[in-house]
């Protein structure tokens, strides 16, 4: 491979620290890749172990029977990958230099490091509307989320009336999924039209256990413990009441973590990275990502770590292939695989 590298060039840096990256981390450790993982730091409500360390029980994650909470669950994923030799940097990688190999990275206090390969597992934020009783209630298990999926189905939401916040898709999806286990789903959206597609709003506004609140915006989360209801403002008028409430669902959005890339991968729209369909490469060779940071559909624990075992194979291999590690797999890259197989179109 070019290389400028000496022999302080890590073979893989693993970013992030979220289902995909312990993943990634256990296979890449079996491998004997040396990997370092850079699990990040806290900042504001969002803590080392990605986004499971928001929410209470899991009960859909396969092998654990019983439910376990989110921070035991990234704790024993830790813990694995700690088992396989893998070194852990409690920082943030704040910046990236992607335009020759090895790949240079900036972590946010030690000195910048070098590395032959990267997978980029960083995952995503579910937007909050920033209420302090709406955060402080999300991370206690007190009836706030941002995920109806994952928590809609536990008992504590059964049978109550569950507000959903937002008029986009997502929220459309969620009020919707909701009314399986809601007394009533009340919609409250700050303007007088959704933003959502037609086909999924009108599902909203034809769902008999539904109810919209147009021009409405929550302002205050009410309850100690547990969730008691919402105070609402009336955007057009400024007028303010109370809505009782046993759930909220915050549903305005998600946002990927990729600032610290600066663009230098190609992304969606919405700046999802991309990578080539069913695999975990990016538009950069020796770049790999995986979990919810490519993917803005499924964002699920059990998907990340799916995406997470693919980009360590990936790796492995890809390393393999340009003479680093000890992988007996040579494959071509993915990227020689796609200029072979359009060449061979031509
Ligand atoms: P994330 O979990 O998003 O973690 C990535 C982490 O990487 C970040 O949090 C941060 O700590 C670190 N990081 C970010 N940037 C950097 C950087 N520059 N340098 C170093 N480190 C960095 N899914 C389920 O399957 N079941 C559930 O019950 C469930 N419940 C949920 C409840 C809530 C409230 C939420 C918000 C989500 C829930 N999900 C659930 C979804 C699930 O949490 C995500 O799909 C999954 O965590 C995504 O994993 P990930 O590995 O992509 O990264
Ligand atoms: P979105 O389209 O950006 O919609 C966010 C919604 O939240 C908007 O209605 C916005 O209001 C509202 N909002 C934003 N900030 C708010 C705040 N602070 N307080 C109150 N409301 C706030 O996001 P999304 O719904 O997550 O969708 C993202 C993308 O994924 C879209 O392209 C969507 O089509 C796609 N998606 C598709 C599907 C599907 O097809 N199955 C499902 C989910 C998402 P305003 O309208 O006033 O701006």
């Amino acid at each position: 491979m070019a290389t400028n590298s000496d022999a302080s060039t890590h073979e893989l840096v693993i970013i992030g620290s979220g289902p995909a990256a312990w993943t990634a981390a256990i296979y890449a450790g079996r491998a004997n890749l040396n990997p370092v993982v850079y699990e990040g730091e806290p900042v504001g409500i969002d803590l080392p172990g990605g986004q499971l360390m928001l929410t209470t029980d899991i009960e859909n994650f396969p092998g654990f029977p019983e439910p376990i909470s989110g921070p035991a669950l990234m704790d024993r994923m830790k813990e694995q990958a700690l088992r396989y030799g893998v070194r852990v940097e409690s920082e943030l990688i704040v910046e990236a230099d992607l335009s020759a190999r090895p790949f240079r990275l900036r972590p946010n206090y030690g000195a910048p490091i070098t590395a032959h390969a990267i997978i980029i597992a960083t995952g995503a934020k579910a937007k909050w509307i920033g209420l302090e009783n709406e955060l402080r209630l999300a991370q206690i298990g007190g009836g706030v989320s941002a995920c109806a999926v994952c928590d809609g189905a536990l008992p504590h939401f059964r049978n109550k009336v569950l507000a959903v916040v937002g008029g986009g898709d997502t929220a459309m999806e969620e009020a919707t999924y909701l009314t399986k286990f809601a007394s009533e789903v009340v919609v409250i959206h700050r303007r007088d039209s959704f933003r959502a597609s037609k086909a999924m709003a009108g599902r909203v506004l034809s769902h008999p256990k539904i109810r919209v609140l147009w021009n409405t915006q929550v302002v205050d989360v009410l309850g100690s413990d547990v969730i008691e209801g919402v105070r609402l403002r009336d955007t057009v008028t400024g007028a303010e009441r109370d809505l009782d409430v046993g759930g909220l669902f915050v549903a305005i959005g998600h946002e990927p973590n990729t600032g610290f890339l600066k663009g230098q991968l190609a992304t969606t729209p919405h700046g999802y990275l991309v990578t080539t369909p069913g695999r975990t490469v990016t538009s950069i060779p020796g770049v790999f990502a995986a979990g919810d940071v490519i993917d803005d559909y499924y964002r699920q624990a059990i998907t990340s770590a799916g995406t997470g075992c693919m980009a360590a194979l990936e790796a492995e291999r890809w390393l393999a292939h340009h003479g680093v590690g000890e992988s007996p797999v040579l494959e071509p890259s993915v990227a020689e695989t796609v200029v072979m197989v359009a060449s061979d179109a031509e």
